[in-house]
């Protein structure tokens, strides 16, 4: 199959943060032909490539080298299912809250907890998604990938993946394994997940004492409405920083410090701790730095209001680390991927 990318294309809407920066080179692809061609162009030119999907999890520092391979894989369909579970496989391009709809509509549950999460069902396992005590894994069977060192395609289980919290093994070695469809097993009799979050308080204002899936989906998707800007309306990243994970000694002399601090006891002994609590108590909020500033409502959530580049969203970012870091000694991690600079 010939290939011809496109060259100079501003990706600015192609990422949520909505900044502007130029791939040097570009293509969509919406059949695996096509993918290997751009990737095997990109090797014969010696060309770094990017894959992209719905654009809302990255920060864009600059103009981007190489090839921006964007993910539009489309279809979803059962494979598989017993009394009890039904196996749904979603190509790596389908937009993931459509997904999570459709499951739903159809009478099976397990992904309700994570509607209205922007992005691809490709993406869904690159930061292993989660939301209101649910993550992807938790209901994901299996991913198939293509794998850059030997063009092989393979099926990776839960376990290959090597999940974490908003990590995984394709976080940790971006660009090699390229996640072309998801299996995800979904149960036909519900197990319900209402205990994190406002969940429980949103039903109950809204008269629901016997949850569908789809009342915990609409109650979830307003929640999120309530509480994070809609990047369709005010470009962002989502959350911007990992909940930060300290050990229980350090947790309890913060306690003593801020007898208000947010804390969550980990199974492990360890304490996680609210990354947009930091922030506000900081005094971050509507904090900028040129168009790019700490969200007036969510601190967890940088904005940009128009015209921020990729190195302003960064350089607030840094302040903040480092005010955080002085102030309670605590490590901020950037959760989105940070896409280096030509
Ligand atoms: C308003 C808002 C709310 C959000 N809420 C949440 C939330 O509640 N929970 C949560 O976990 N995340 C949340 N996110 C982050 C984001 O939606 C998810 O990480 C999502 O899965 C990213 O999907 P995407 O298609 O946009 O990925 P992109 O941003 O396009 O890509 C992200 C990374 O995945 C890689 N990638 C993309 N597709 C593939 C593929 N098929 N194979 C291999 N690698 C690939 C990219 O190279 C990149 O490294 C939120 C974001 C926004 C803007």
């Amino acid at each position: 199959m010939s290939f011809q990318p496109q060259e100079q294309v501003d990706l600015r809407p192609y990422n949520t943060l909505g900044v502007s920066a130029r791939a040097r080179y570009f293509t969509n692809v919406r059949i695996q032909p096509q993918l290997q061609a751009a990737m095997r162009w990109a090797i014969e030119n010696d060309q770094p490539w990017l894959l992209l999907g719905g654009g809302s999890n990255l920060v864009l520092a600059g103009d981007v080298p190489g090839l921006v391979i964007r993910l539009e894989m489309s279809g979803k369909r059962v494979v598989h299912e017993d009394d009890e579970h039904v196996w749904v496989r979603a190509q790596a391009g389908e937009n993931w809250h459509e997904l999570v709809r459709w499951t739903l509509e159809q009478g099976w549950s397990g992904l309700e907890n994570l509607s209205l999460i922007p992005g691809t069902a490709g993406a869904a396992p690159v930061q292993n998604v989660g939301a209101y005590g649910v993550e992807v894994r938790d209901v994901l069977q299996q991913v198939l990938v293509l794998d850059a060192l030997d063009f092989g395609l393979k099926h990776l289980s839960v376990e290959e993946c090597r999940f974490d919290y908003r990590d995984s093994l394709f976080k940790r070695e971006p660009g090699r394994r390229v996640i072309l469809s998801i299996d995800l097993r979904l149960r036909k009799r519900p197990q319900l997940q209402l205990e994190y979050g406002p969940i429980r308080a949103e039903l109950e204002r809204r008269g629901i004492s016997e949850p569908t899936p789809l009342d915990i989906s609409d109650a979830v998707i307003a929640i999120r409405q309530s509480k994070l800007p809609d990047p369709a309306v005010l470009s962002n990243a989502g959350s911007f920083f990992k909940n930060p994970v300290i050990a229980a000694g350090q947790a309890a002399e913060l306690k003593q410090r801020y007898p208000e601090m947010v804390q969550y006891p980990l199974a492990d002994g360890q304490v996680k701790l609210a990354a947009g609590w930091l922030i506000e108590q900081a005094g971050w909020k509507g904090k900028c730095v040129g168009d790019a500033c700490v969200h007036q409502q969510q601190a967890l959530v940088l904005v940009n209001h128009g015209a921020a580049s990729g190195a302003d969203v960064l350089a607030l970012a840094a302040q903040i680390r480092e005010d955080i870091a002085g102030r309670y000694g605590v490590n901020l991690e950037i959760e989105p991927v940070v896409i280096d600079a030509e």
